[in-house]
């Protein structure tokens, strides 16, 4: 087990006591408290980060309002732009290092993390060039009279970020390129079991130039922290990505002054293959569709529908390539599924291997942990469910982990019917050859993002938003950047 090596550990964790990051500067929990983060694929303790509570939301939210007020509301939307320039200029040059703490935080192989490099950058290159985008509008009204009407934005204001821990590195930069590009502040709450990068990630962006205030990182627990911040009367707006359950939460707790809120939920998500598909990518697509991130990812293909007539083969050709899935030490090359982030979370992968076999689907391989010199580490390997219905419950819920699950179907409208039978609606896919086919799935799946004969691809200038349970408020693209503005109507009379 190579996981860890000391020759390959970030200068950052050399103090493995992380602070709060406000207002520029380190700060312990008004309390003292911390909590520990642990390696997944060792399930040794990582480094302690400080526990937040209300006290210090309350002075993390006070430094982003002052930064709001203060020289940050002076720069020009040319300034901004410059200034994100220089911050991607310097999360390039510090990639491998926040690659690497992802690796050790979350458990993705150090090949995945790295491979997110030109994701990244593209992302923050894009919200830098939205801060020169947006604008108002003059429109052309029906009043009786001399009157110019007109449109103005301004920005929210505080923005809250509570990011989820299956991709730090990628989650906090739809919070903080929306701020940025807007002249919103930002106090974001990363998820307990993997802070580093964004605390890593806030520090680099002073190191750029963004003035002290403007992000600010208050690491804790959800129901602390993170309760505090979604109910915090100085927070204007909570960008939020995780569970179902929690995103109801934020909805409640964010009521008191009318928060506005923007919701990347959970998900279901369908993969249908067609019988005319070219099974040479359907079966890989399909496949890591599912196991991605050790399926820890929102929109994975969970639920794979395969057209009745090919399901022998389908199902045959997907044990064979899980069988050839490199699961292991994330830093092994090669490797391509890491652990689990959480023994929580292998514990609730694992209940659902029993639930499945209980509820009568067939295992066709996986559903163990992986032995050896990798028992102390969460990995479970990659797994399918075949002749699974979509009312049992592995259809059902989202258990996060790579478990896959085939269902037949016979016709396209049944294919449709059960895509969207589930209170999830975030993504979806279709492998056909059929233009026809493929043109009534895009327009029948009730899901927010659609991939044809490919999956899980994503730009940050391409919006979605969750159908039903999935959450709301567009994500990605000019609108996402809106979210982080207000409109201003303005009448203006001539005479
Ligand atoms: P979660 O929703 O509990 O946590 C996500 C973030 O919300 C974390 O930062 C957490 O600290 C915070 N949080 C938790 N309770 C909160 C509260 N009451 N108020 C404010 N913030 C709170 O998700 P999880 O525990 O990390 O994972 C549980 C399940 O959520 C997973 O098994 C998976 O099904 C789902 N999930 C979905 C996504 C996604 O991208 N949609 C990401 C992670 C997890």
């Amino acid at each position: 087990m190579t996981a860890t090596p000391s020759a390959i550990r970030p200068d950052f964790l050399s103090n493995p006591e992380k602070l709060h990051f406000i207002d520029g500067q380190w700060q312990p929990s008004l309390t003292g408290e911390s909590l520990q983060t642990f390696n997944p694929a060792t399930g040794k303790v990582l480094a302690t980060v400080a526990r937040g509570r209300q006290q210090d939301v309350d002075v993390a939210v006070a430094a982003a309002r002052r930064a709001f007020e203060g020289s940050w509301s002076r720069f020009t939307p040319h300034e901004r732009y410059a200034l994100m320039l220089r911050v991607c200029d310097v999360i390039e040059r510090n990639f491998d290092e926040l690659a690497l703490l992802d690796t050790l935080d979350m458990g993705a192989p150090l090949s995945r993390t790295k491979a997110m490099k030109d994701g990244l950058i593209k992302t923050i290159m894009y919200f830098a060039s939205q801060a020169m985008s947006w604008s108002g509008s003059t429109i052309p009204n029906s009043l009786s009279g001399n009157y110019t009407t007109l449109t103005l934005k301004a920005p929210v204001g505080v923005i809250g970020g509570i990011t989820p821990w299956n991709a730090p590195l990628i989650s906090m930069w739809w919070i903080m390129g929306g701020a940025l590009a807007t002249g919103c502040t930002a106090v974001i709450k990363p998820a307990e079991d993997a802070s580093l990068t964004t605390l890593r990630t806030a520090e680099l962006l002073v190191e750029a130039g963004v003035p002290a205030g403007v992000i600010n990182v208050v690491t804790g627990y959800g129901n602390e922290a993170g309760a505090a911040l979604a109910a915090h009367m100085g927070v204007d707006r909570i960008a939020f990505t995780g569970s179902t359950v929690t995103g109801r939460e934020i909805i409640k707790a964010s009521a008191g002054n009318m928060k506005r809120i923007q919701l990347e939920l959970g998900g279901k998500s369908p993969d249908i293959v067609f019988a005319d598909a070219n099974l040479d990518k359907a079966v890989p697509g399909a496949a890591m569709g599912v196991y991605n991130n050790s399926g820890q990812i929102c929109s994975a293909g969970t639920r794979i529908f395969v057209q009745r007539s090919i399901q022998e083969e389908f199902v045959s050709r997907l044990v064979d390539f899980t069988k050839s899935i490199k699961t292991g030490d994330p830093f092994e090359p090669g490797v391509q599924l890491g652990p689990l982030v959480s023994k929580r979370q292998l514990d609730r992968v694992m209940s659902y291997m029993s639930i499945g076999v209980e509820d009568g689907a067939r295992m066709a391989i996986g559903g163990n942990r992986l032995e050896g010199e990798l028992a102390e580490g969460y990995f479970v390997a990659p797994t399918v469910f075949d002749s699974v219905r979509n009312d049992m419950r592995i259809a059902r819920e989202e258990i996060f982990g790579p478990v896959a699950s085939v269902i037949p179907f016979d016709t396209a409208e049944e294919a449709l019917r059960l895509a969207n039978d589930t209170e999830y609606g975030l993504g979806g896919a279709v492998w056909t050859t059929n233009v026809s086919t493929m043109s009534k799935m895009i327009h029948g799946i009730k899901a927010g993002k659609l991939w044809v004969n490919c999956y899980g691809l994503a730009d940050a200038a391409v919006g979605f938003s969750g159908y039903k349970q999935s959450g709301y408020g567009i994500k990605g693209g000019a609108q996402h950047v809106e979210g982080f503005l207000y409109e201003k109507s303005v009448c203006i009379n001539g005479d």
